[in-house]
């Protein structure tokens, strides 16, 4: 599908959508199947959240929820607030974006670029927590008759832009073959809608999901409750939850997986070191589950693999590739009973 069918007057949208799916030799030789990455860095905010953002801005000017002028609000780690800030003004609007004090500074900077008024906060907890992005961008909207909370965490858009977009485009860009599917889950939109959409078209094909550890979705997807004892979980930039989103469909997704942060970054640098492409940081954590499980995970040489690649790595050259860390391959495979 073409994001230009939704609106055909605005300029930047066309380019929204339809990126690559590529063939990692390394890593398909590595684990003896075929390994391929979605890259959504080529996306025009360089990250997969702008179909998300386009979708929920589209959604609420379609339903006349905001007047041209207005100010769109989002919660996000900053990928989504990036779209967000982009889209908003090339259509006429303002964007105002909450980023928890995590959000790393190449990120800010992008959003400082892309006209975004920026406000930080301690955490990305929930509406619960009154600290959280998520509460303030609420708190911001609701005081504002010309403002709009996109609301990424409840919003159906984001479901929906995966399940109109990213599903199609990787079903047919491995010509109905693909069998696994890996990807970060933080709002969980990515999983939902691809998974729902590999599912229709053939419900044998794997979705696992990646999360660090201390997130709770994994709990929340084998017993459809929320663990007793919630902590602030090992987060990973755009990945990680103490709290279920309203955008996480278990419906459609088989396991998923946990995997360190230390061990995340490790897989970043191994990653940079035999292929000289620097991945993002949630990219990395599903390398690291992909080589923590894939004895688990039993792959035939005939699998077809797609890794999805949110981000790339030059938004995190602080955070994950300026310190070296020791790689030992070995040590990152998980070992059970
Ligand atoms: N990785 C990155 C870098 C992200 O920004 C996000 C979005 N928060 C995700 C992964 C997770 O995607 P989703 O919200 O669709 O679960």
């Amino acid at each position: 599908m073409h994001l230009q069918e939704e609106n055909n007057t605005v300029s930047i949208t066309p380019s929204i959508g339809n990126t690559p799916i590529k063939r990692c030799d390394f890593l398909s030789g590595f684990y003896g199947t075929n390994i391929f990455i979605k890259e959504e860095f080529h996306n025009p905010g360089m990250s997969s959240k702008d179909r998300p953002a386009y979708f929920m801005i589209q959604d609420a000017i379609r339903r006349e929820r905001i007047r041209l002028g207005g100010t769109f609000v989002e919660a996000s780690s900053g990928n989504t607030g990036l779209g967000i800030a982009m889209i908003a003004k090339q259509l006429g609007y303002k964007a105002k974006i909450f980023v928890s004090k995590s959000c790393s500074q190449e990120k800010i900077d992008k959003l400082e670029e892309a006209g975004a008024a920026i406000e930080i906060c301690d955490n990305s907890n929930g509406l619960h927590d009154f600290q959280s992005t998520q509460f303030r961008a609420q708190s911001f909207a609701a005081k504002d008759p010309n403002a709009y909370f996109t609301n990424q965490y409840y919003n159906t858009q984001n479901i929906r832009a995966h399940y109109k977009t990213t599903g199609p485009e990787i079903f047919q860009q491995t010509s109905g073959k693909v069998t696994h599917f890996l990807c970060g889950v933080g709002t969980g939109g990515t999983i939902s809608g691809v998974g729902r959409f590999l599912k229709e078209q053939n419900p044998t094909t794997q979705i696992w999901g990646i999360e660090p550890k201390g997130s709770i979705l994994q709990h929340y997807l084998a017993y459809r409750t929320t663990p007793q004892d919630i902590r602030p979980c090992d987060a990973i930039e755009g990945i990680g939850r103490n709290f279920v989103p309203g955008s996480f469909d278990p419906e459609h997704v088989d396991e998923i997986y946990q995997v360190e942060k230390r061990v995340s970054k490790m897989m970043a640098q191994w990653y940079f070191r035999e292929t000289s492409f620097r991945c993002g940081f949630s990219s990395a954590a599903v390398l690291a589950g992909l080589h923590g499980f894939y004895h688990e995970m039993r792959f035939k040489s005939t699998d077809q693999v797609v890794l999805f690649f949110p981000d790339h790595g030059r938004r995190y050259l602080t955070k994950l590739y300026s310190d070296k860390v020791e790689i030992n391959i070995t040590n990152a495979i998980a070992k059970h009973g």
